[in-house]
């Protein structure tokens, strides 16, 4: 017998199938433990948690994950993909999402994802290492939304993953030759 599906749902197999395809991976292997979000070192700036995108491409969602911040936040450091108990490797599955997105000119977030990953590099320079907290506060400073995430630096402080005071790695020398390095090689010298 043959199903008569209708557009949406039609439209929506096309895109999660076109996705695993470009990708390489199969969204339905992924259990929802969210190991991916607990490692994720930008999850704290992100509208939607990296488990959460790929529990709504499961569920056939295609806007939300393509409009969302979270795709143009992702800095593919893989942390998620080497977490995944799964082998899904989400990386790649953002990689493919923020394709897609830009092939579709859906580029609403780049503004404020311009202005995080300045503040998020300047906090790398400094300590060698992102402090979520600093970053928060900056992009929050600087967007005129001080208050924006309040609510969610409270529940973080209370299960203590939010860090007040900045500390720094022991090569931070090192960090900031490998900026000047960067620096160096955009200007072309
Ligand atoms: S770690 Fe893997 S299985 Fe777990 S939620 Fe993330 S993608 Fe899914
Ligand atoms: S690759 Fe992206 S989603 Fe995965 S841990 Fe890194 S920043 Fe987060």
């Amino acid at each position: 017998m043959l199903l008569n599906l209708s557009t949406a749902v039609r439209d929506s197999a096309a895109f999660v199938s076109y996705v695993e395809s470009a990708s390489g991976q199969r969204i339905s292997d992924c259990y929802q433990c969210g190991k991916c979000t607990a490692g994720c070192p930008v999850s704290f700036a992100m509208d939607l948690m990296p488990h959460q995108v790929i529990r709504l491409l499961q569920l056939g969602f295609r806007d939300e994950p393509l409009n969302s911040k979270t795709i143009w936040l992702c800095a593919t450091c893989a942390t998620c993909t080497t977490r995944c108990p799964r082998n899904v490797d989400l990386a790649r599955l953002m990689d493919t999402l923020r394709n897609v997105a830009r092939q579709e000119g859906r580029t609403g977030a780049g503004k404020d994802v311009a202005l995080f990953n300045e503040v998020f590099l300047e906090s790398v320079r400094r300590y060698g290492r992102a402090h979520e907290l600093g970053i928060g506060l900056r992009h929050n400073l600087r967007t005129g939304r001080l208050l924006k995430d309040n609510d969610l630096a409270r529940t973080w402080f209370l299960r203590g993953r939010l860090q007040v005071r900045p500390s720094k790695v022991r090569e931070v020398a090192e960090i900031e030759r490998i900026f000047g390095e960067i620096a160096r090689m955009e200007d072309g010298e």
